[in-house]
């Protein structure tokens, strides 16, 4: 019989698939990869397990246990599964700009979720990452992970992601580009292929409000940069450790806009049906081979997760056009056959 003793053995292997529309024009071979065939819909179920598995080994997650992170969703569906798996209780603190349908994913699986105000300073005592570490303080016999600065999360990386992507590719990988929240997913794969060909190109995605580019390009961190953005998963207004920025060649920053619009074109002209940070990391790669790529290269793009999470927000109309991202609201069928 073939069948994974739970549905954690089943996060990573996912695929490769190459871009054909969105890419008319571009040189090279631009390849994604799509991370919403992880079983909780996202590349973070590869550093949840992670997390989880090294704070077991080292005993700062005991039996019984309940495991407290600053999410921004994808995390806590990572660390929610595992917990199902495992037997632990799981509380998950989010900042309020996060789409609705994450909350009640999280809920769906049986997580505690606290929502906090997004636009108050890190350590703000009411900031998601306050709220959590206070929780971690409060809560006996419970973990808080801190994606951000734990190890496991790169780790994870670089044991998962890239070598399926240097054996997807044969080894034939030129360039990669991931959108850096943590910095887990840049900074583990980047260090296994850079290990496998040190000429492998690292693109780190930012958004507009954040802090990364700036720091990369002068060592500057510039609370300047900082503002509210609407792009989810993506960005930071502080330096996690997880951000190795010998490891990224180039940060590229893309718009909220941008993104959406991307993210939309690749649902209708790739069938790929993914969520906002996918149109930015495609957006802000797409920029660059544009000028750089030549036949023989290889992209790889890492598209993080599932467009479910968004139908309320970029994929619908409405939304798009009152952000102004969008001039009018598509034609329905009916007001074709008013017309
Ligand atoms: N996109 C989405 C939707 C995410 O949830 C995350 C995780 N914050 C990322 C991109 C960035 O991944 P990482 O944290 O590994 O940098």
């Amino acid at each position: 019989m073939q069948y994974y003793n739970s549905i954690i053995e089943t996060i990573g292997n996912t695929p490769l698939v190459k871009l054909q529309r969105v890419t008319k024009g571009i040189k090279g071979t631009i390849l994604a990869k799509v991370e919403y065939f992880n079983p909780g819909n996202s590349v973070k179920d590869r550093m949840a397990i992670r997390m989880v598995e090294d704070a077991e080994k080292d005993g700062t997650l005991r039996p019984g246990g309940t495991i407290i992170e600053g999410t921004s969703g994808n995390t806590g569906m990572g660390l929610a599964l595992a917990a199902i798996a495992k037997g632990y209780k799981c509380i998950f603190t989010m900042a309020d700009k996060q789409s609705q349908e994450k909350i009640d994913i999280l809920r769906a699986v049986g997580a505690e979720v606290v929502v906090c105000p997004t636009n108050v300073l890190p350590d703000d005592p009411r900031s998601y990452y306050s709220v959590a570490r206070k929780l971690n303080q409060d809560i006996p016999n419970s973990l808080y992970p801190n994606q951000y600065d734990n190890p496991s999360n790169a780790i994870a990386h670089y044991e998962t992601t890239g070598p399926e992507i240097w054996q997807q590719t044969e080894g034939r990988i030129t360039h990669f580009a991931t959108g850096v929240g943590t910095g887990g997913t840049a900074s583990g794969t980047s260090k296994y292929l850079k290990e496998q060909k040190a000429e492998v190109v690292t693109l780190g995605i930012d958004t507009y409000g954040s802090v990364f580019k700036k720091y990369k390009e002068t060592g500057i961190f510039d609370e300047k940069e900082i503002f509210p953005y609407l792009t989810e998963g993506i960005g930071e207004d502080i330096l996690p450790k997880n951000v190795d920025f010998d490891l990224i060649d180039h940060f590229i920053k893309v718009t909220d806009k941008d993104a959406a619009i991307m993210t939309r074109r690749l649902a209708r002209e790739e069938g790929l049906f993914v969520g906002w940070s996918c149109g930015s990391a495609v957006h802000g790669a797409l920029e660059y081979a544009r000028q750089y790529l030549s036949d023989d290269d290889v992209m790889v793009i890492i598209l993080p997760d599932h467009g479910t999470r968004y139908l309320n927000k970029i994929y619908n109309d409405t939304w798009m056009k009152d952000h102004g991202f969008l001039e009018r609201t598509y034609a329905t069928a009916r007001d074709i056959v008013q017309q």
